[in-house]
């Protein structure tokens, strides 16, 4: 006896309340992988460049620019690369333009 003994009406609803977040769930998760898979054919469509073909990229840590701010020569990079890049010298790391320091203080009043 024991467990068996402790089953009740209450117990079968709360199995077919289970019943109905397992087939959600499974929705979910064959909606996510469909998703997925157009997410990959849509980067396959658009983006048949490398990634890293340096104008998406921050050449200061090599991804994504993050809060991107683009310099007077038109080069991205990230708000807090090219800020801290700045302390040291005032010239574009890719084309040694001149960076318009003023520029950079935009992200202050977004943020
Ligand atoms: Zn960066
Ligand atoms: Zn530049």
């Amino acid at each position: 006896m024991g467990a068996e003994a402790q089953f009740s009406p209450g117990d079968q609803h709360e199995a077919d309340f289970m019943n109905v977040t397992l087939y959600q769930s499974e929705v979910e998760a064959a909606e996510a992988a469909a998703q997925a898979e157009q997410d990959a054919l849509d980067q396959a469509r658009a983006a048949p460049a490398p990634p890293h073909d340096g104008k998406d990229v921050c050449v200061i840590c090599l991804s994504q620019p993050r809060k991107p701010v683009v310099v007077r020569c038109g080069h991205r990079y990230c708000g807090a690369c090219i800020r801290q890049w700045c302390r040291r010298s005032l010239a574009c790391p890719l084309c040694r333009g001149e960076i318009d320091r003023d520029a950079l203080c935009e992200d202050h009043t977004s943020a």
